[in-house]
């Protein structure tokens, strides 16, 4: 372990002591983003062969349907059974829909002027040249997944008397000013209670400071009691996953977004960037594709360096029933391979209060 004052900082510690350091000159407090050096060329990936024959999700059967409604109406406690139990399902239509998702994986890189306590780290700094933030490893998590890491930039550590407490590593205790004990709170600091010397402080009119264990002083908060901190640079990476998704519009009159529900997954691919899905059957998908694609590559690749796309196409299953009960019509929805159901106007609540 190298002695730390081999190393003296050989400009004056300041707000500007990075300026000059190759690769950090911009460097602003409170950092900033870096825009990724080398950007990436989409290269196009054999299409999909669409095969509408294995596209279709059978037909919900009539007794899934009903225990959907059973266990959804359950999940309602005004709610009364009998539409269930009495009612008779006379018609079920499917209006299965496209799901397009679109996920971008990215690794975005800050740096910013940091400090710790010193504790024996080797001072390091313009022993060589800082490596650029680009070129400093991080270990990339799985894909798809949101991480962060902090990192310690090499050959930028220096060592600073700590200000907070001139090098002391200690400050004083403001609760008894330094004294390491407080005036008695029963006899106010005059050893006497009622004509007879305070039994509460021993007639000293002194009770002990609890705050600072009777010392009058404490450790530093800043340096830790350690006197001196590492002003370093430091590397915030940040991997994290941008979904967006485009549900394709149907008919069917469900008010609901489908966002907590799965589909049948139809088609799936993943590359560094993407290419637009070109000759789905639904038209709406492929515009989808090319839309976001082209929004993502704009929004993220300004700042960030794009690791990884993939895109989803999923069949939602939606199937409106309808059923009579009491001689009036009534219909629900059961949705997505949760078998989801929505039934808004349930005609037997039975109670009035919503809250
Ligand atoms: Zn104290
Ligand atoms: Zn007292
Ligand atoms: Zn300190």
């Amino acid at each position: 372990m190298s002695n730390p004052a081999v190393y003296p900082p050989p400009t004056a510690p300041g707000a500007n002591m990075f300026g000059n350091m190759p690769g950090y000159e911009g460097m602003v407090a409170g950092g900033g983003y870096l825009p990724p050096p080398v950007p990436l060329e989409p290269v196009a990936p054999p299409q999909p062969g669409p095969d509408p024959e294995e596209w279709t999700i059978p037909t919900l059967p009539e007794d899934i349907a009903r225990e959907s409604f059973r266990s959804f109406v359950s999940t309602h406690s005004c709610y009364s059974k009998s539409p269930v139990t009495d009612g008779v399902i006379t018609n079920m239509e499917p209006f299965n829909t496209y799901r397009y998702r679109l996920e971008t994986f990215t690794e975005n890189r800050k740096t910013e002027q940091a400090e710790k306590p010193y504790e024996g780290e080797q001072a390091d700094f313009y022993t060589q040249p800082a490596p650029q933030p680009w070129d400093i490893p991080a270990t990339t998590p799985s894909f798809f997944t949101d991480h962060k890491e902090k990192i310690r930039v090499p050959f930028t550590s220096s060592i600073k008397q700590c200000i907070a407490c001139n090098a002391l590593g200690t400050v004083r205790c403001e609760e008894c000013n330094g004294n390491g004990t407080k005036p008695c709170h029963l006899c106010d600091g005059s050893g006497r209670r009622d004509d007879e010397g305070c039994s509460s402080c021993d007639a000293t009119g002194k009770t002990r400071c609890t705050k600072c264990d009777a010392r009058g002083n404490m450790d530093c908060e800043t340096c830790e009691g350690k006197r001196q901190m590492l002003s370093y640079i430091k590397l915030k990476v940040k991997w994290t996953n941008h979904v967006e998704d485009h549900v394709v519009q149907q008919n069917s009159g469900l008010k609901i977004d489908l966002k907590s529900v799965s589909g049948k997954e139809l088609f799936k691919n993943s590359q560094s960037l993407l290419y637009p899905l070109i000759g789905f059957p639904n038209p709406a998908i492929s515009e989808a594709s090319e839309r976001l694609i082209k929004d993502h590559q704009t929004k993220y690749a300004q700042t960030s360096r794009i690791l990884q796309q993939r895109q989803t196409v999923e069949l939602i299953p939606i199937t409106k029933v309808n059923y009579k009960w009491k001689g009036d019509t009534h219909l629900y929805y059961v949705y997505g391979n949760e078998n989801e159901v929505s039934a808004d106007n349930y005609p037997a609540t039975c109670c009035c209060v919503i809250l």
